[in-house]
């Protein structure tokens, strides 16, 4: 049995998440027409090049009609205002489905916009890298990694055929209710990048510590530990705009522990240090 047929696809937004997606849909045979558009001239032209989507137009609206799955693959503060432009030119009893890494702040902003009988599922796969743009997407991106579906009210029928298509794509689904999403994200990823962004405005800070020397002792943890700070500004202001109530909670904890570890240091209190390293050494090694 060859894939399943998609219908029309558009891709609004055509940075790493959708070129990733539009790479993928490629490599598993889908015979569906995609169409994709990104705000900036300069990105469509881009998009040209790399042979993105088998039609790049000039707006969100066009690319929409007659789609039957619809992408929303923007930073999260332009899902609100996409969804608006592109409702009444949605095709009727299509799917509509977004990629943003917050949920609940999506879902207020994009649903209220949408006609009745249009399927609304949001989605969140659960992969990236630092890089960004068009030339940034590859096949691979999604290969056994999790996409978060998170239904909140999607008909059953619409929910699946997203999950499928995800699967397609290579990706392991599971489905989450709106607001774990956002706290279980705050923990694996959100508040991981407030802090990379956090340690590397410090080093830049320090001025008994040169730029240069950061660059070139960076092997002994900087460089792995910041790699995720070289990500996308706009995305990550959106993120922090949008999921404040769990990156709040989830900052909370992390400074409390950080003052413990702060305290113990500073008390000399070895073995509470040895103790946490060795509890959470153990949780570590666990993530391959
Ligand atoms: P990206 O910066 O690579 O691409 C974003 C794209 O959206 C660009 O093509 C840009 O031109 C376009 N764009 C920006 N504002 C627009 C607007 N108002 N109208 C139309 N197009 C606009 O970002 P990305 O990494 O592909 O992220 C896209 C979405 O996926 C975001 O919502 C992000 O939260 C989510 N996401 C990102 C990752 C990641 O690690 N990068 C992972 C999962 C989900």
């Amino acid at each position: 049995q060859g894939p399943e047929n998609y219908g029309k696809v558009a891709l609004i937004g055509l940075g790493l998440i959708a070129s990733s997606i539009f790479w993928a849909m490629k490599r598993a045979g889908m015979d569906s027409h995609v169409t994709g558009y990104a705000r900036s001239a300069e990105t469509r032209e881009t998009a040209k090049r790399l042979g993105l989507c088998h039609e790049i137009v000039d707006s969100a609206e066009e690319a929409v009609k007659d789609a039957d799955l619809v992408i929303l693959a923007v930073p999260v503060g332009a899902m609100g205002p996409i969804a608006e432009a592109i409702a009444p030119h949605l095709k009727p009893g299509c799917t509509v489905s977004d990629v943003g890494s917050v949920k609940k702040e999506v879902i207020e902003a994009v649903r209220p916009h949408l006609p009745e009988g249009v399927n609304f599922v949001p989605t969140h796969p659960m992969a990236g890298t630092e890089h960004s743009g068009p030339g940034a997407g590859f096949a691979s991106l999604y290969d056994n990694r999790w996409c978060l579906i998170v239904p909140d009210g999607a008909s059953e029928e619409a929910t699946a055929r997203v999950e499928a298509f995800w699967q397609a794509l290579g990706a392991k689904t599971e489905q989450m209710e709106v607001e774990h999403h956002d706290l279980v994200c705050a923990v694996v990823s959100h508040v991981p990048h407030l802090i990379a962004y956090t340690m590397v405005g410090v080093a830049d800070d320090l001025r008994r510590v040169s730029d240069q020397e950061v660059i070139k002792f960076s092997a002994a943890g900087f460089r792995d530990f910041t790699r995720i700070a070289a990500s996308d500004p706009t995305m990550w202001r959106d993120v922090f705009m949008t999921n404040k109530q769990a990156t709040l909670e989830i900052l909370g904890r992390f400074t409390e522990e950080l003052f413990a570890l702060q305290r113990a240091i500073r008390t000399g209190d070895g073995q509470l240090l040895f103790d946490y390293f060795t509890r959470t050494r153990e949780i570590r090694r666990g993530i391959l």
